[in-house]
């Protein structure tokens, strides 16, 4: 159907080695798009790579530290170069550093708001020119439950979260007129990498994530391969500036 084809279109998933990033890609490189897979860890995202293909997907590898401003610019024109275009960005890198607000450093607050929001402001604002120039694109942001709700250990990433959402509604507004949209995804309890540290470390969290949650388990990544494909497609030509919880209905349960 062509309203979900994504033939001949380039992505970039931040992060895309693992996790909720790697089951985005799937759904993309499903729909039949060139995936660039941008990681840290090489081995991870080699390993990412060969998984795509094996799947019958086009799909390489640029090496990424979205810490640094020249590493997220380096990603974006090595794309352009390999590729020779850029239409969908995804910004998906992230980390939590899990402490009471008081025992926080600054050094630490910079480094989950540089890691998750900053990270996102700059691939963007170095994807907009590409994207401009071949018509239009799709930027996808990851929030999280923390975007809407807090947690006594998750003030620096509630507020990189938070930031996100509303980052996205402002881009949304500003590149409409260029036929880029840009919307949120917000992931309720995915049992990843991310999540498995965080089981460890919190007693009973297993066990009051699948009380809370309506749906009565944890989300899979492969639960965002749909997702991923609907706000990078056609089909979703105007919907731009929204906020998509995948959550197994946790943001609804009173
Ligand atoms: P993972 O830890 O599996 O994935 C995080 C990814 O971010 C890794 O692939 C990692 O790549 C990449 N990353 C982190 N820091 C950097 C960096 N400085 N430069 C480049 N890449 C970086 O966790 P998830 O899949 O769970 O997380 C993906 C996103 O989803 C995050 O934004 C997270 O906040 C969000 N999220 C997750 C939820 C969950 O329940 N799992 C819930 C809500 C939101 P590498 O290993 O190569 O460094």
């Amino acid at each position: 159907m062509q309203l979900f084809d994504l033939s001949g279109r380039v992505a970039v998933i931040t992060g895309g080695n693992g996790g909720i990033g790697l089951g985005m890609a799937k759904g993309l490189a499903a729909a039949g798009a060139t995936i660039v897979v941008a990681g840290r860890d090489a081995a991870k995202s080699q390993s990412a790579v060969d998984e795509l293909a094996a799947a019958g997907g086009k799909a390489s590898a640029i090496p990424v530290d979205v810490l640094q401003e020249a590493s997220c610019r380096a990603l974006i024109d090595q794309t352009v170069t390999a590729h020779g275009r850029l239409d969908i960005l995804v910004n998906n890198a992230g980390m939590s550093i899990r402490k009471q607000p008081e025992q926080y450093t600054l050094a630490e607050w910079h480094t989950v708001l540089d890691s998750n929001l900053t990270s996102a402001f700059l691939c963007s604002h170095a994807a907009y020119a590409a994207m401009k120039q071949v018509g239009g694109g799709k930027i996808i942001n990851i929030g999280s439950m923390m975007s809407i709700f807090g947690a006594p250990f998750a003030t620096a990433y509630a507020a990189s979260k938070g930031g996100m959402v509303q980052m996205t509604k402002s881009m949304a507004t500003a590149w409409a007129k260029d036929n880029i949209q840009v919307n949120a995804i917000l992931p309720g309890w995915i049992d990843t990498a991310l999540t498995r540290r965080a089981r460890e470390q919190v007693a009973g969290l297993h066990e009051s994530v699948l009380k809370r949650t309506p749906a009565a388990r944890w989300g899979a990544p492969d639960d965002f391969a749909g997702i991923a494909v609907f706000l990078a497609a056609p089909a979703s030509d105007f919907v731009t500036g929204a906020t998509v919880a995948v959550d197994g209905g946790y943001s609804s349960q009173a």
